[in-house]
């Protein structure tokens, strides 16, 4: 395979982007060797600067559930275009937005519109402090919640790859103030709530978590911590900036049959655009400024490219209720082939699945929390990662992420990467 051309650019982006990249997990280093520059994508496919094809399952992290660059996306955002870029004054779209949400997610009343979700998480946090009128949080070993400074600590996905579970530059303080549980454990959180007695504001958690691979919450597990949270007077917060519109419409809640108190939103509520939302109960997001005291604000937020693409995202699931049970179809398949191939090289690796998330963990031990996620063999991902690319396909360039299938793939994308994933299987095990 060429990637010359990839491998100047990253050369040249080295000298001015540290470490040549907006985000660190595109570099590759993970799975060792240079990241590959894109061009273009199209439905399940990418085209990289050198021409090469591949099939994508990374979905630039999520958004993609309708593959990529959809036609009734493109429209809506040239339509969008035709008017304007920016206002920074209220549009008819953020009212049809907002409550298309409310509509579609039944614990959303309100919903306050950003423009990422790491600035998702960090409002709710806030909100929840506000309306507590506590300070703690407690989030759980591996899940990953954004960039914000007291979010990094045990956190996942990127910081989880690159092994900087805390990051120099977050003050000892905003450390205090983050208590860390195990997830699907709920002693730990008891423990913790029972020592810290009225000073916990918000428990926050990917129910269905992507960013330690995918593990989902039990039953029981999610259930409990809902309880905890009435009994203390505790603000629960569910991240489904990865879940939400991904695994079921109404997100994890929907899959777990939880609600949250506070829920935060990315990725596909965006339709490939940078937006993030945060929603809730009314009485809590009342809080939410200039309703309430509670300071948040965006120079471009509600943005009304974002929103237009947004929007035909959210009415294209709305008006498409099969869509899930296609994903679900889709992504059993592949799930079951790969799982064949898995038998007939007598290999056990472990691979957890909701909906079109799913993750092939190199360990052969259930994985259902942060231990047991990193006992998975990074090096072995690594090569197989480039077995799988040789091949053309496309894959989280690390261990601990979700594959995403969307609606663009088909079967024959399908069975082409379940050969691959044969081969490249037999390949790494010589
Ligand atoms: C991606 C992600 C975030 C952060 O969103 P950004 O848009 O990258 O800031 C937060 N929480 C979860 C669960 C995510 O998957």
């Amino acid at each position: 395979m060429n990637t010359e051309k990839s491998r100047q650019l990253f050369k040249e982006a080295e000298k001015y982007i540290p470490g040549g990249v907006n985000s660190p997990v595109r570099a590759f280093k993970s799975v060792g060797g240079n990241p590959l520059f894109i061009k273009r994508a199209l439905g399940s496919k990418l085209y990289d600067v050198d021409g090469n094809e591949f099939i994508d399952y990374v979905g630039s992290w999520g958004p993609h559930i309708f593959g990529h660059n959809p036609s009734f996306i493109k429209k809506a955002l040239s339509d969008a275009l035709e008017n304007g870029t920016s206002f920074g004054a209220p549009t008819e779209l953020e009212v049809k937005t907002a409550k298309l949400i409310t509509e579609l997610v039944p614990s959303v009343e309100m919903i306050r519109m950003v423009n990422s979700g790491t600035e998702a998480t960090m409002s709710a946090v806030r909100v929840a402090r506000g309306y507590t009128g506590k300070e703690k949080i407690i989030k759980f070993e591996g899940c990953y919640h954004g960039h914000a400074d007291f979010f990094l600590i045990k956190a996942g996905s990127g910081a989880l790859t690159l092994g900087v579970p805390t990051s120099p530059g977050v003050t000892k303080g905003n450390a205090a103030d983050t208590l860390i549980a195990d997830f699907n454990d709920i002693d730990s959180a008891k423990k913790l709530i029972h020592t810290n007695r009225k000073e916990i504001a918000a428990v926050i958690v990917e129910a269905i978590v992507g960013n330690m691979g995918v593990v989902k919450a039990t039953n029981d597990f999610i259930r409990q911590l809902r309880g905890l949270c009435d009994e203390e007077k505790i603000v629960l917060i569910i991240d489904e900036v990865m879940t939400g519109f991904r695994v079921a419409k109404g997100g994890a809640q929907e899959v777990l049959g939880v609600k949250a108190d506070l829920s935060t939103f990315g990725k596909i509520i965006g339709g490939g655009l940078p937006v993030g939302a945060f929603g809730g109960k009314k009485e809590i997001m009342e809080m939410v400024a200039p309703s309430g005291p509670v300071y948040q604000a965006g120079t471009l937020s509600g943005n009304p490219l974002a929103m237009s693409a947004g929007y035909a995202a959210l009415c294209y699931i709305k008006d498409h209720p099969d869509l899930y049970n296609e994903l679900e179809e889709k992504s059993a398949y592949f799930e079951k082939g790969i799982k064949e191939n898995l038998k007939r090289l007598n290999e056990n690796l472990t691979l957890n699945r909701v909906g079109s998330m799913l993750t092939l963990f190199f360990t052969n031990e259930e994985v259902k929390d942060f231990r047991s996620a990193v006992k998975a063999d990074t090096k072995l991902y690594g090569q197989y990662f480039h077995e799988m690319l040789k091949r053309g396909v496309y894959l989280p360039p690390a261990q601990f992420e979700a594959f995403f299938i969307s609606a663009a793939h088909s079967k024959e994308d399908l069975d082409k990467t379940i050969e691959a994933n044969y081969e490249s299987l037999q390949e790494i095990s010589k």
